[in-house]
């Protein structure tokens, strides 16, 4: 169907210009022929050369700012929020900017979409809202319990949303997804931070006893789970979007290691996070039912996502530093 209008708040950072590309690229049928607008503050994590060679709109502003929000919403059918502060160590070191944007921010666009009438919006979230879990995995239904400050903002953005779809019938659903990887995150989170580390010959920092446990999700597996809520969700439902392979953070290293061609002396173990949560797991079984599937096997994403970096040396910078890239 031709004419369809999507708005994607986020759309300069890592998972939300994958999802850009891959509405531009035809990849989600029913929105062939979409025209895509991006708003998008470019923090540190946002990147407008994450968009370069993409025929999209892009406004640069505040997911908390109502008036920008009044002229941007109305017209687009479809609004996914990927939006957010999104790394738990910033939110340990400050946590005001977090629950701005992942709380405020995401009420301000709620109700700019219920003043423009939109049709459809989903708010993308995370398995950390629900705290850790030893063994099993949540359903959709299972109580928050956020842990760090980034889990907590979250879990308010997802309340508001869960409020709004209640209260005033907005069509708002959610998704909650796992550790996410696969080309151009901000070297920051620890697959892209130990890839470029170790394609220069640099130690890489382990966490505690390495025995932290995520389940890896590609970031195109995330975005087609994403696209299905949008088309088939029902408004105020929580959907799962599980990875492809469950792994301590010491296998995880290993595997970057081996294809990296280095060693355990490359590895520091350093004081562990603050408050780290031991494990996440999803039962995706709900968006399972709607016809969803991880395509990507954790083999095949990490090779390429270990070639892409090798491929982009401008990505190698010091995430410490904290500073905007220099492109
Ligand atoms: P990211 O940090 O790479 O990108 C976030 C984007 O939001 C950036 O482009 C940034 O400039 C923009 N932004 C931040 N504050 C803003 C504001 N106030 N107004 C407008 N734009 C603003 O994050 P990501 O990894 O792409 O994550 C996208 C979403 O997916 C987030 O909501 C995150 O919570 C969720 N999520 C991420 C993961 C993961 O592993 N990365 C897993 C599950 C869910």
């Amino acid at each position: 169907m031709s004419g369809r209008r999507v708005l994607v708040t986020g759309g300069a950072g890592f998972i939300g210009s994958h999802y850009v590309r891959a509405v531009l690229a035809g990849d989600y049928s029913a929105y062939a022929d979409a025209e895509v607008t991006v708003l998008d503050k470019l923090t540190y994590a946002g990147n407008p050369a994450n968009l370069a060679d993409m025929r999209c709109e892009f406004v640069w502003g505040d997911l908390c700012d109502p008036e920008l929000l009044a002229k941007v919403v109305p017209g687009h059918d479809l609004v996914v929020n990927f939006a957010a502060e999104s790394h738990v160590d910033r939110s340990i070191a400050g946590a005001a900017d977090f629950v701005r944007t992942n709380v405020l921010g995401v009420q301000t666009l709620l109700q700019a979409c219920l003043e423009a009438g939109t049709s459809r919006i989903v708010q993308v979230s995370t398995d950390e809202v629900y705290g850790t879990i030893d063994s099993g995995s949540w359903d959709e239904d299972a109580a928050l319990r956020p842990r760090s400050p980034y889990a907590a903002s979250k879990a308010g953005g997802d309340l508001v949303a869960r409020a709004y779809a209640i209260t005033h019938s907005l069509p708002v659903s959610i998704t909650r997804c796992g550790n996410n990887y696969g080309p151009r995150q901000f070297p920051e989170k620890v697959i892209p931070l130990f890839i470029t580390r170790l394609l220069e010959g640099r130690k890489v920092p382990l966490y505690g006893d390495g025995g932290n446990v995520r389940d890896w999700v590609h970031v195109e597996d995330h975005c087609r789970g994403v696209q299905l809520v949008a088309e088939r969700g029902e408004p105020g439902e929580v959907y799962h979007i599980a990875g492809t392979a469950e792994l301590t953070n010491r296998e995880l290293t290993e595997r970057l290691l081996r294809a990296c061609g280095r060693d355990w002396d490359m590895v520091e173990y350093v004081a562990d996070r603050k408050g780290h949560d031991r494990r996440y797991s999803l039962d995706d079984s709900k968006l399972r039912g709607l016809g969803f599937a991880p395509r990507i096997s954790f083999d095949e994403g990490l090779a390429e996502t270990i070639r892409w970096y090798a491929d982009h040396a401008e990505w190698r910078i010091s995430p410490s530093a904290g500073q905007k890239r220099d492109y």
